[in-house]
């Protein structure tokens, strides 16, 4: 079923989450140990993110550097067929432009409509670590518009490779929103128009990046509203869980923390006391958020459920 399905469905704001998957080497019972503290929350549906391979440089022997490419994480599709297979519950995989041809992404496309996975969140990606910004494939896509053009016409039944006749497939697509800009965005509004360009391509829901600031939500809310995304707004939560993450969220996520929010952070001095400021905000920020009528939340597990699982537990 689609995400957008649900949610005109649902009473009441839903439950999602995001996970990782593992470092390669472990088993699918580590993704199974995440998900299942989770499952009493009744979630809908089950993001899974993708991570895109990375070069490492290895010298050959003669002085030479030979470029090899690594994958840390095993593959996104399997993980949702397993998923969805366990639980019966719809998974969602994330799709990104980076390292991707536009043929390799519709037969990936392909891959996902034979498994029966009905949702994708459309993304672009980020720069991979050798390189300062992204860089698209040859033959992919730079921006994550171009991705849901692709699959917004996958959906009318035009395919690329036109070797055989294939039916038309009929994925719900999502994107990414950015309630504090998107870091490489000239300013929100020229971010905003590019969240609508992705709508008006064929996004039907858009899930937002993590804040600690409701009001920035809210003010985020309104301004797509304005500009006529009418779409529903999936806010994005991440509880903060230990003393490295206080800097690090900001530094790799581009958002601030409110100032009561730091104030309660600088007197932390263990990683259990962060936790407590994170279970405690995380709640406060889901009620308001249930309160002010955020149609789901999406919670990033970030491979740890057990603060997902606090936090919920007061709210679902
Ligand atoms: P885009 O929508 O393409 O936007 C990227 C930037 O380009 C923005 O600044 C935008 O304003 C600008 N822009 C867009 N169109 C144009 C244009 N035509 N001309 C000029 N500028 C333009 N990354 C992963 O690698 N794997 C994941 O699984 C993953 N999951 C995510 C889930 C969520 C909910 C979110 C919010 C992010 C996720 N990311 C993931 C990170 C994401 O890939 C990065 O934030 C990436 O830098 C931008 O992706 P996007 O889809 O928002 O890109």
């Amino acid at each position: 079923m689609k995400v957008t399905e649900y949610i005109e469905a649902a009473e009441s704001t839903l439950f999602s989450f995001e996970i990782l998957p593992p470092l390669k080497g472990k088993s699918i019972q580590s993704i199974y140990d995440g998900i299942d503290p989770l499952m009493e929350f009744n979630p809908k549906f089950v993001n899974v993110t993708y991570h895109r391979e990375e070069y490492i440089y290895k010298e050959k022997g003669n002085g030479l550097l030979e470029k090899v490419s690594i994958r840390k994480r095993p593959g996104t599709v399997g993980i949702c067929a397993a998923i969805m297979n366990k639980y019966k519950v719809d998974a969602v995989p994330h799709l990104i432009c980076g390292g991707f041809s536009k043929e390799e992404t519709e037969n990936a496309l392909i891959d996902l409509q034979f498994l029966g996975i009905d949702n994708v969140l459309a993304l672009r990606g980020d720069s991979i670590k050798t390189e300062t910004s992204f860089r698209p494939d040859p033959n992919g896509h730079s921006y994550a518009v171009e991705l849901v053009d692709q699959i917004s016409d996958m959906n009318q039944g035009n395919y690329i490779m036109d070797d055989i006749k294939l039916e038309p497939t009929d994925f719900c697509i999502g994107a990414a929103g950015y309630p504090e800009k998107h870091f490489e965005a000239m300013n929100l509004k020229t971010d905003l128009l590019h969240l609508k360009n992705k709508v008006d391509a064929g996004a039907t829901y858009i899930v937002t990046q993590m804040f600690f600031d409701n009001k920035k939500y809210f003010a985020f809310v309104d301004a797509c509203r304005s500009i006529g995304i009418n779409v529903p707004i999936i806010p994005g939560l991440k509880p903060i869980k230990s003393l490295n993450h206080i800097s690090f969220l900001p530094k790799f996520f581009h958002i601030d923390y409110p100032e009561e929010l730091s104030t309660e952070l600088l007197k932390c001095k263990s990683n259990s006391d962060v936790e407590q400021v994170g279970i405690e905000w995380g709640i406060e920020q889901s009620k308001e958020l249930v309160k002010g009528g955020a149609p789901c939340i999406h919670y990033y597990t970030m491979s740890n459920s057990d603060l997902v699982k606090t936090i919920a537990s007061k709210i679902f």
